[in-house]
């Protein structure tokens, strides 16, 4: 009976193939503990860092001119982390105190993991492994060893305790057929490059990931997060099967990348895409986004020692302007607080910070970092269709204030005479259930409204969204949750603004022909929803998503 692993996420697609192991049996330990003097292990501990530098550096280059550019972002990012010199104090601080080098590195490493992985926010904790992986480059380029796995025999599924980036990404996309990690989350960078170069993957398999010997026959559906040990002949003729029907279907998707989202009687609906980085408007583009529905700008952030500042930002709206080409695009304000804390502006302890100084009522607080904000999206309007959202809006008053900062910053920009556009759509995230509630009192003061069912399901339900435990609590498919959509959307018609979504909600097919016939007019999701969408909407008629639309209330 083949043996049935689960993971805790992964990259779609089906793999089927021996089991290759890596770094399995010999894992990289900080075990030799050669005496030698600390002036030594100083200098070895730079030449180390150096070389893991150059040949993270290197890749990034190497991506950025084979037009990858969007995931080279994720190796400077390391390289940033493996010369940080707050990393070299904490090593040195342990060789001073007598440790050998490879204990230092592999010590200071893991206190700087467990830091950023005792977080809240689930992207920053993710972080922990950009460090952990660098920690991995350290110690091999240290023992000499800077495999790649560029070479490995074609067909085989690649098992190990965890990968670096930066061997995911020199894995060979089309010859290895798949991978399995024993450690490693779905938001991790190894999960989202295997997704981007396409490879199938289980992340998070566990221990158990770790007893499969090298050689034994391994099946995965990484969409599942699903992997089979020695799967028997029907199981992998089943898996076979599913091969083909995804590869057919992505080519047949593909092939209406070019058509605008509309359901099989023509009824349009907008199918625009979520970003939170402006490379991410090319993946977009290619699975034919009509639009960016939401740019988490945050994002651009986190993950840094200070904020951006105006020149930096305007650079990136600018990106995403000129990547969408004359297409809307949707730049959220900035959402900080509950999940996605700033390390460079520490906010007072919150017993509920979902509750609490998050999104707009963040940038009360910090109003300077807003105007800067501001500043530079009203400037990037002018090369594109820049549209501004409020996030956590919940009073009239909240929007009147959003308003307001925004001709602010319009007004400072004309008196510096700096090129920008003061007029643009502004609109708001109706993402609590005061906005939802009070839609029509807010649909003649908003340009737009669009619909966080991420938060929406959250605050109605009174669930924690990130609560692992509470997660079959949390179903944005509850009736209370579309009844509120419902209403958004009547309040909005009624006013003639569009209505979108921009939560997950819309991303996920079934939902999504429900949200068009509920009358929704654009729906905004992670690019690699766009295709699977795009196509179930022209196979229904909008009196059939209507039906459907009716059936989500009750
Ligand atoms: C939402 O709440 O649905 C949303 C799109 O915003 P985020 O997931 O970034 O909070
Ligand atoms: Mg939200």
């Amino acid at each position: 009976m083949a043996q049935e692993i689960r993971g805790s996420g992964g990259a779609p697609g089906v793999a089927i193939g021996v089991a290759y192991l890596h770094g399995v049996e010999s894992s990289v330990e900080a075990s030799h503990s050669d005496a030698v003097d600390v002036a030594s292990a100083r200098a070895a501990f730079v030449e180390a860092r150096e070389r893991v530098s150059a040949r993270l550096l290197g890749l990034a280059e190497r991506l950025r001119s084979e037009q990858r550019a969007e995931e080279a972002p994720i190796f400077e990012a390391q390289m940033l982390l493996a010369t940080d010199p707050s990393l070299e104090s904490e090593v040195f601080g342990r060789l001073d105190a007598g440790s050998p080098l490879p204990s230092a590195i592999a010590d200071a490493v893991g206190s700087m993991r467990a830091v950023l992985e005792s977080l809240d926010d689930p992207y920053l904790r993710e972080r922990g492994a950009d460090v952990g992986a660098v920690g991995t480059m350290l110690l091999r380029s240290l023992q000499g060893d800077e495999r790649s796995l560029a070479d490995l025999p074609a067909g085989v599924v690649l098992v190990a305790p965890d990968l670096t980036p930066a061997e995911t990404v020199d894995l060979p996309a089309g010859r290895v057929a798949g991978f399995v990690t024993a450690y490693g989350g779905p938001t991790g960078h190894t999960a989202i490059l295997a997704r981007s170069l396409g490879i199938p993957a289980v992340v998070g398999a566990g221990a158990a990931a770790l007893a499969i010997a090298a050689g034994t026959m391994l099946a995965l559906d990484g969409e599942q997060a699903l992997l089979l040990v020695d799967p028997d002949a029907a199981a992998r003729e089943r898996y076979r099967a599913r091969q083909q029907e995804l590869a057919s279907a992505r080519a047949r998707q593909q092939a209406l990348a070019g058509l605008p989202g509309a359901t099989a009687d023509g009824h349009p609906v907008a199918l625009w895409a979520n970003i939170g980085r402006p490379e991410e408007a090319r993946l977009a583009r290619e699975a034919g986004a009509e639009g960016v529905g939401l740019f988490r700008t945050e994002f651009l952030f986190l993950q840094r020692d200070r904020a951006p500042g105006e020149d930096e930002q305007y650079r990136a709206y600018r990106e995403a302007l000129e990547i969408m080409d004359g297409r809307p695009v949707v730049a959220r304000t900035l959402d900080i607080g509950g999940d996605k804390p700033l390390p460079y502006l520490p906010q007072r302890p919150e017993a509920n910070p979902f509750l609490g100084v998050r999104g707009l009522r963040f940038c009360m607080v910090h109003s300077d970092l807003f105007q800067t904000q501001l500043r530079a999206l009203l400037r990037a309007a002018a090369h594109g269709d820049l549209w501004l959202m409020l996030p956590m809006v919940s009073t009239l008053a909240d929007l009147a204030w959003g308003k307001a900062q925004i001709a602010l910053a319009a007004e400072a920009l004309a008196a510096a005479q700096v090129e920008h556009r003061a007029t643009l759509p502004v609109g708001i995230m109706v993402e609590t259930p005061a906005a939802a509630v009070a839609a029509d009192l807010f649909a003649p003061e908003a340009d737009f409204f669009s619909i966080g069912s991420n938060d929406l399901t959250q605050y109605t339900l009174a669930v924690d969204r990130g609560d692992g435990e509470l997660a079959r609590r949390y179903d944005a498919g509850d009736p209370a949750v579309w009844r509120l959509i419902e209403r958004t959307i009547a309040a909005g018609q009624a006013r003639g603004i569009p209505v979108g979504v921009c939560g997950d909600l819309g991303g996920n097919v079934e939902a999504a022909l429900a949200l068009a016939g509920l009358g929704i007019s654009e729906l905004s999701m992670a690019p690699a929803a766009l295709l699977p969408v795009r196509e179930r909407l022209r196979q229904v008629t909008l009196a059939e998503a209507q039906a459907l639309g009716k059936a989500r209330l009750a």
